[in-house]
């Protein structure tokens, strides 16, 4: 990473050198990026992606909810997508929609709709993740995912030239998109644009009450990335694991939770070193037992040992 990068980003937004991944994901591992900036805008992400990319490799994050930083960190510049902007929900003929940063987290979209009386995506409440990673994994829950409600999502590539994608065009599929399979060439997601429905706002807000209940009776807390694995077609990521025998499991500091199998936890200390050789000994022990490849949903970024 050259001076002149440093000093076309500062005009941007701060610069850090060094940063520990660790403190921006939510497994709560991964060593140092080389540069790390926080942006907060539409402009600032594309113009710190755009100059990022002419002089080597950049990664957005945005909540860092699902990916796994290796423990030799980042070699590159990490951009943090805090672009949470979010527009008045409006109608244009055919029902409400709304437009949202690629920042802002799923979560607070499905609430905060609610609470206004627009339902369509109460379903995301508990999805920690940015819209922006939610196109990236077409994220979802209860039989719904982002495919089913996005209109279109803004995206730069790599020389600034924006475009306007429908869902379709995006190829949302379970946990994958053309931005994860690289069918579309290197890009950031910079606003998402949402349909939505009329609903009642004390009716909303109750169905968010009763997600909130099973995903709390369903899911552990602490440091994790969700599921660790996609669902293979046959039936649940989380049987196969305990078919394997590795609910509970420990290596190291990381450990296929009791509650919930296709969780693994940082029981504080952990390196992703632990994590890979518990995802590696799962994807083993499934393939001599079944046959089935296991695909992690979680995405690999940075060096690895
Ligand atoms: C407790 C918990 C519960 C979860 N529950 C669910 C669930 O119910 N359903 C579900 O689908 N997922 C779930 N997840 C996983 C996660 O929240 C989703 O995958 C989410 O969409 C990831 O968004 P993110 O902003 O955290 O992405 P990150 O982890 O920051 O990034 C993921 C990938 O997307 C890329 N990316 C991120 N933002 C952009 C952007 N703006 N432009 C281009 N690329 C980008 C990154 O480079 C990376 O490759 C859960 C995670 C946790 C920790």
């Amino acid at each position: 990473m050259n001076d002149e990068l440093i000093t076309e980003l500062s005009r941007i937004a701060p610069v850090k050198r060094d940063e520990p991944m660790s403190r921006h994901v939510t497994f709560g591992v991964g060593g140092p990026a080389d540069l790390f900036v926080s942006v907060k805008s539409e402009e600032q992400l594309r113009e710190a992606f755009v100059s990022g990319k002419r002089h080597g490799a950049v990664y957005i994050f945005g909540s860092g909810s699902n990916v796994l930083v290796g423990d030799g960190g980042i070699r590159g510049l990490v951009i943090d997508n805090q672009h949470a902007e979010i527009g008045e929900p409006w109608e244009n003929g055919v029902g409400p929609r709304v437009s949202a940063g690629s920042g802002l987290s799923f979560a607070t979209l499905a609430r905060r709709m609610a609470s206004g009386g627009f339902g369509g995506v109460e379903w995301a409440c508990g999805i920690p993740g940015s819209l922006g990673g939610a196109v990236v994994s077409n994220a979802g829950a209860y039989g719904r995912s982002l495919g089913d409600v996005l209109i279109s999502a803004r995206l730069t590539n790599a020389e600034g030239a924006v475009s306007e994608l429908t869902a379709a065009e995006l190829e949302l599929d379970y946990r994958k998109s053309a931005l994860a399979t690289g069918t579309i060439g290197e890009s950031a997601v910079l606003s998402v644009d949402v349909r939505l429905q009329r609903g009642d706002a004390e009716a909303l807000k109750e169905t968010i009450r009763s997600f909130d209940k099973q995903r709390k009776s369903a899911q552990p807390t602490g440091q994790n990335c969700g599921s660790v694995f996609k669902n293979p077609p046959d039936k649940a990521a989380w049987e196969y694991v305990d078919g394997a025998g590795l609910r509970g499991h420990r290596i190291g500091n990381a450990q296929f939770s009791e509650q919930h199998s296709n969780f693994i936890l940082n029981l504080r200390g952990a390196t992703a070193k632990d994590i890979t050789s518990l995802i590696e000994l799962a994807q083993a022990r499934i393939r001599e037992q079944t046959g089935i490849e296991m695909t992690p949903e979680v995405a690999f970024v940075g060096e690895f040992e």
